[in-house]
């Protein structure tokens, strides 16, 4: 798609978490892109330390999976104590559904080294940090960024992942809903950790709640809740709150520390004009589910593609809308999910706090209550009500088993899927049944067309395979009780691995139709890029 001279198609302000994994995901596009962030160096003050199983797939996608999770305790338990200083309550969930575990612990300022280095493999991602953005204006065709000492840029859109005190958000006037709460909190990351707790834990004493969590390379994070009044950075403080749990204070290693007020807070639209926000830039959440990172790099992993289709001329500026009909319900839910937990922690009264015990150990002795509680069931399913997707079984994200690549190699499902859409049937040709519309809506998005065949299904199933028609194998045979499951062979799969339309070899030309008259590919040609 051409671009007026000098306008670049994406540009993306802020270069943390939410940012530079938009920018990773550009790059892997193949999208000519300007990341601006006006710190050359990343933050390096105490923030997220878990990092959830979507987000570690988001960075599959873009790479990088592999590097960050080398410096991350994978699979650690969270654990609740109540005011006796018992367990309560234990979350470990066993399942690998997206294809990693659901809690691991990581070190931000780590992960956000690997994401920028990431940045480095793509000549079309420019950086250009040590720069501010002071000022943007929006028109017809673009939007014109005003940076501190140099000359303004044209851009055709824009990222706004300039953290939780967005210029961005400000300049367009888009307001943030929501609380702050009243009672501050004190973040002490440690670099030596006598404690033998190979796990998070919340501990809900009503006198002072605290966390305490073990971190990669021998650390510990220790986060307490202060009175009023208390002065949580003073090294006295530091020590005498440390002192009620370690035997030599002094020998802890402080490496930072660092007072937080913790907001609940969503923007009220996370789309305006050209510009959508990402990140904290658009929600604001307590600590307590560590889901402020994950959110965002889920806003990312849903903008990027979004974005690159857009650019590309396979998809209308109308698909922008669904990145808000998509992930503002969805932040609100982790938003919503972090009060609740935080109410958990802290409770006002003793007397709420010893019922809270007894209700949650009851609750673990409940075969459901104790799944639900054990394998994380309280998170907000990855899944949508509204957006691009048809068919009331679609806009979840697809699970993502083991597979055997056309070479023959033991893969997660995405890596043979590519990162772009797939089409994908269970035993069949998903395209066998479609006519030439349908094919060339297919074409248009470029998707990958695959054939899944059962493990050890033997080269003889694989055998027929017309050009173009990719055939992997459902290694663990979880595929197949999938699609058994729900009565159905084939889906559509989007760039972020959500579902955009879950049919049959026989209803897929019909699907693809509806898909095609989405609003967001309402500019799109109907037969194919002119
Ligand atoms: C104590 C604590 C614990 C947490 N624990 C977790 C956890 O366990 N899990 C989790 O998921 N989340 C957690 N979080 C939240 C998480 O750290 C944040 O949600 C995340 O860092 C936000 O990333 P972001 O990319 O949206 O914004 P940021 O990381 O704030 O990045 C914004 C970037 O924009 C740049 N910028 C700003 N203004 C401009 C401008 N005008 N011009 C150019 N650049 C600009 C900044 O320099 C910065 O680099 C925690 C937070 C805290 C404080």
């Amino acid at each position: 798609m051409s671009q007026p001279r000098g306008q670049v198609p994406v540009a993306v302000v802020g270069a943390g978490p939410a940012g530079a994994t938009a920018a990773n995901l550009l790059g892997c596009y193949g999208v000519e892109t300007l990341v601006i962030d006006r710190d050359r160096g990343i933050v390096d003050y105490p923030r997220a330390i878990g990092i959830d199983d979507e987000s570690v797939r988001v960075l599959q996608t873009a790479g990088l999976a592999g590097e960050i999770m080398a410096d991350a305790i994978q699979n650690v338990p969270l654990k609740f104590f109540g005011s006796s200083g018992r367990c309560f309550a234990s979350v470990q969930p066993s399942v690998r559904e997206f294809g990693w575990y659901k809690r691991n612990i990581f070190l931000q300022p780590l992960a956000e080294a690997a994401l920028r280095r990431g940045l480095g493999r793509f000549p079309h991602v420019r950086t250009w940090f040590g720069t501010e953005l002071t000022g943007l204006d929006q028109g017809e065709d673009g939007v014109t960024l005003h940076l501190a000492g140099r000359d303004p840029v044209q851009a055709r859109y824009v990222i706004a992942a300039d953290g939780g005190r967005s210029g961005i958000r400000h300049h367009l006037g888009i307001t943030l809903d929501g609380d702050t709460q009243p009672r501050q909190w004190v973040v002490i990351d440690c670099a030596a950790d006598p404690v033998d707790a190979p796990w998070t834990g919340l501990h809900c004493d009503p006198r002072r709640p605290y966390v305490s969590a073990r971190l990669p390379y021998g650390h510990r994070r220790w986060e307490f809740m202060l009175h009023p009044g208390e002065d949580g950075e003073s090294p006295a403080k530091v020590t005498e709150l440390l002192g009620y749990h370690l035997p030599d204070p002094a020998s802890a290693g402080v490496v930072r520390t660092r007072v937080y007020t913790h907001h609940a807070r969503l923007a009220r639209t996370f789309v305006a004009g050209r510009v959508a926000l990402a990140g904290d830039a658009a929600h604001l959440m307590p600590p307590w589910a560590g889901q402020g990172m994950n959110t965002g790099i889920r806003d990312a992993a849903n903008l990027a593609w979004k974005l690159a289709a857009i650019v590309r001329g396979q998809a209308g500026h109308g698909l922008l809308a669904s990145y808000d009909q998509e992930r503002r319900p969805h932040a609100k839910a982790m938003i919503d999910l972090s009060v609740m937990l935080g109410r958990v922690l802290s409770p006002a009264h003793r007397p709420v706090a010893l019922a809270r015990d007894q209700l949650l150990r009851a609750a673990s002795l409940v075969p459901g209550a104790a799944d639900w509680i054990t394998q994380m069931r309280f998170k907000p399913r990855p899944r949508y009500r509204d957006g691009f997707f048809t068919g009331p079984d679609a806009g979840a994200m697809f699970i993502q088993p083991m597979v055997e690549n056309g070479r023959r190699q033991r893969v997660r499902l995405d890596e043979a899927l590519g990162d772009w859409f797939a089409v994908i049937g269970y035993g069949c040709d998903p395209l066998a049944r479609v006519d030439t519309a349908g094919r060339a809506l297919v074409e248009l998005l470029g998707a990958r067309v695959v054939k899944i065949v059962e493990s050890r299904a033997g080269d003889a199933r694989r055998d027929g395979r017309r050009p173009g028609l990719c055939v992997i194998e459902d290694a663990d045979n979880i595929l197949r009780g999938w699609f058994a499951a729900r009565s159905r062979d084939v889906a559509v799969l989007r760039p972020d691995r959500y579902v955009a339309a879950l049919t049959t070899q026989r209803e897929l030309g019909q699907a693809l139709a509806d898909l095609e008259s989405h609003p967001g590919l309402a500019r799109v040609p109907a037969h194919g890029p002119r």
